[in-house]
């Protein structure tokens, strides 16, 4: 079986020629110096655009041109599309060899690695993978299960169980330390945390499924204990390189990870900015730049300071907005970009005029010459940009959304998924659960007692046709066998066997759709979007490990509507935006409260890491850089009322300084009829807005 997982078919590609590759003219002298570093470890440290990411793809193509096979470099990106890109650029630099340079995620190649590796470690080679949903409905179970709930309404919920949880894992902090940090309330509940988390453990061993976390974890493990030190040997003699971008938002786990991979050559590039880590939240620490020199005896260091991505203007926009944060070891950038016009910073009276404002100067751009694709509009959170979008689609300009609420987390699709997942791992009890409440006439209890009697018989494939239903939930049931026993009975690879699955899925399913949700049209759109995607797998267990890993965050990663090369605009969270660059950004909500979020604003540090994450956005602009901010703001946390909202506290009056300030006029009305203005004897609106101000009258 071949274990790359991979999001959606890949596209006919031209063999590319090498060319002679010249260092010296494409790269600065010290950025040379790390392209072409011999062996041993590197660490290049620095700031926004100076080259990091074009330094490491150089890299690669020097290593092939000494003669290093390109199937034994190993390189580590934050996401799929990322690794993708820069093996592009190398092709384009050394020619087609480069293709097979191993890239990816740290998930995803965790997860290659466990399916070959996993089965001599006790780890059957079959395990499914929990998303981060899945993995909280588990630890409710396990919740439910081990009866501490029960004691007390105040015991954390799932959500925060599995946080904990996760952070646990991901820094290597211990559970009371997390919760005296963080839950103070549930301090109390620590034995009986301890105790929902051993049986989240062992429940996940039982059922053969495997956690995001747990895939660091066995990687870890494998390579660094004594136990599995022959198949750790193993692992790292795959690779004599390794290079990581973005090394700033690795946690613990991951540098334990590295640490293993590279006990025997020592050949690990990482790069990375300490003033762009946004990833504290999920355990990323920036000690893992701070300590390599020490972790790495003899480390090669390289700093950078020219920045070749953004105008003069910008920059000093930029480096102004991160000298606020507390603690930053990266120096103040430069360019040697001439001209460019200060960055605008918006003033709008509310959300629909920012929205015209920026559809209008996008639109105006794109006269000048600047194709949609080289835009981006970006925000702190994947909802913010929903007005956004109504417009752009009333308009018909095209775009791709990245982050935000991903289509394979939708319910609907995840209800499809479970049959999948039960057809391939019969143990998979999160799954059971929810196609089982799925079914008309079967409630919670039929559904327990259902799994009950699988779990009786060791989960053996007929159980579950075994399994007498009572009256009320026996057709449904009969369906449901019938429904398996044809998955079951289709091969699991082969040309076009994921598909062809999934049309038998919804022969059942899209009935129990129409009458369980809302809006049914455009989730059975999304369910062709799956089965599209689908026809582009040959087994079924490399399509559900591809999409849980790595899953497709736009249109144009489902394989078909846009396609790179197509000018579309891109919107983008902050976070999905990192490394990338634009001619034209657009930062928008930059309010107080959206950005940073408010539930950043009683903790220091999560304030530090949303500045550092507003540094990331800005930092993508070329040429053009706008942020608005619209001063009334319908708040619908307080009810349905207009608010004063303040402009995010990270431009504060010194940085305020470094753009030009635009304050959109209150917007004139349409004429009643064509031709024939009105005057205004009275403003209506401005009334009730002062209304909904503070000191004028309610709140
Ligand atoms: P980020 O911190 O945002 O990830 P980075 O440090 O990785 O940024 P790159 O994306 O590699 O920076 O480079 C920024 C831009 O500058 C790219 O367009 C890149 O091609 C260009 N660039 C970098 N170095 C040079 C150079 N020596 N000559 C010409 N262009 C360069
Ligand atoms: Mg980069």
């Amino acid at each position: 079986m071949s274990t790359d997982p991979r999001p959606y078919p890949p596209r006919q590609r031209e063999v590319t020629q090498r060319r002679e590759v010249d260092f010296a003219a494409e790269l600065n002298e010290k950025q040379r110096a790390a392209a072409t570093h011999g062996e041993g470890p590197l660490l290049i440290v620095a700031g926004a655009g100076t080259g990091k990411t074009r330094t490491l793809v150089y890299r690669v193509a020097h290593l092939i041109e000494q003669g290093v096979p390109p199937s034994r470099i190993l390189l580590l990106t934050f996401t799929r599309r990322a690794a993708q890109e820069m093996l592009a650029r190398a092709e384009r630099l050394v020619g087609s060899t480069s293709r097979s340079v191993q890239g990816g995620t740290f998930h995803g190649t965790a997860h290659r690695l466990l399916r070959r590796f996993g089965p001599e470690a006790g780890l059957p080679g079959d395990f499914t993978i929990l998303d981060q949903g899945d993995a909280e409905d588990l630890m409710q179970l396990s919740r439910s299960s081990a009866g501490v709930a029960d004691k007390t309404k105040r015991f954390p919920k799932k959500g925060t169980l599995h946080h904990v949880y996760s952070r646990h894992v991901n820094t290597e902090i211990p559970v009371g330390a997390i919760l005296r940090d963080e839950y103070a309330q549930f301090i109390e509940f620590e034995d009986d945390i301890a105790k929902v988390f051993a049986d989240y453990t062992a429940r996940k061993q039982a059922r053969n499924l495997v956690d995001y976390d747990d895939l660091l974890l066995y990687w870890a493990m494998l390579v660094e204990t004594d136990a599995a030190r022959a198949i750790g040997d193993r692992i790292g003699a795959l690779y004599d390189q390794i290079l990581v971008d973005e090394y700033q938002d690795t946690n613990v786990l991951q540098a334990r990870i590295l640490k293993g991979m590279c006990r025997v050559h020592r050949n690990l590039t990482v790069v990375g900015d300490d003033a762009q880590s946004i990833y504290a939240f999920r355990g990323a620490t920036i000690r893992n730049i701070l300590d390599f020199p020490r972790e790495y005896h003899g480390a090669a260091v390289v700093t950078l300071e020219e920045n070749y991505r953004s105008t003069q203007p910008i920059l000093d926009a930029t480096n102004l907005l991160i000298s606020r944060a507390e603690e930053r070891f990266t120096k103040e950038l430069y360019t040697r970009r001439t001209g460019g016009e200060k960055p605008w910073l918006v003033t709008a009276q509310d959300e629909p005029q920012q929205t015209r404002f920026v559809v209008d100067r996008i639109l105006e751009l794109h006269e000048e010459g600047t194709p949609l694709r080289e835009m981006a509009v970006l925000f702190r959170a994947g909802y913010m940009s929903a007005d956004l979008e109504v417009e752009l689609t009333a308009r018909g300009i095209p775009f791709e959304k990245w982050g935000g609420l991903k289509f394979l987390e939708a319910a609907h699709v995840k209800d499809v998924l479970a049959f999948l997942r039960v057809s391939e791992n019969p143990r998979d009890e999160v799954s059971w659960y929810r196609l089982l409440l799925l079914m008309p006439g079967i409630g919670e209890t039929t559904a327990r007692n259902a799994i009950d009697a699988m779990l009786a018989r060791t989960w053996a494939p007929e159980a579950f046709a075994d399994f007498t239903a009572p009256p009320r939930a026996r057709e449904a049931h009969g369906a449901l066998v019938r429904l398996l026993d044809a998955l079951r009975a289709e091969p699991a690879s082969g040309d076009g066997s994921v598909s062809r699955a999934i049309v038998r899925i919804r022969a059942l399913y899209d009935d129990i759709l129409r009458t369980r949700y809302d809006r049914v049209e455009p989730r059975l759109a999304d369910l062709d979007r799956l089965q599209a995607i689908a026809d582009g797998f040959g087994a079924r267990a490399e399509f559900l490990a591809a999409i849980s890993l790595d899953p497709p965050a736009s249109s144009s990663d489902l394989g078909f509507g846009s396609d790179s090369e197509d000018d579309v605009l891109v919107l983008s969270t902050a976070h999905s935006a990192k490394g990338r660059e634009w001619d034209a950004v657009f930062l928008i909500w930059a309010v107080d409260g959206w950005f940073p979020m408010a539930r950043s604003l009683g903790d220091d540090d999560q304030i530090e890491e949303e500045r550092r994450l507003m540094y990331v956005a800005m930092t993508r602009a070329r040429d053009h850089l706008a942020v608005t901010f619209p001063f009334n703001v319908y708040d619908t946390r307080r009810g349905a009322s207009y608010s004063l909202s303040q402009l995010s506290r990270f431009i504060d009056r010194g940085v305020a300084r470094a753009f030009q300030k635009v304050v959109l006029e209150t917007p004139s009305e349409a004429p009643i009829t064509p031709g024939e203005t009105v005057t205004a004897t009275v403003d209506v609106r401005a009334l009730l807005r002062a209304r909904f101000t503070p000191g004028g009258g309610a709140t």
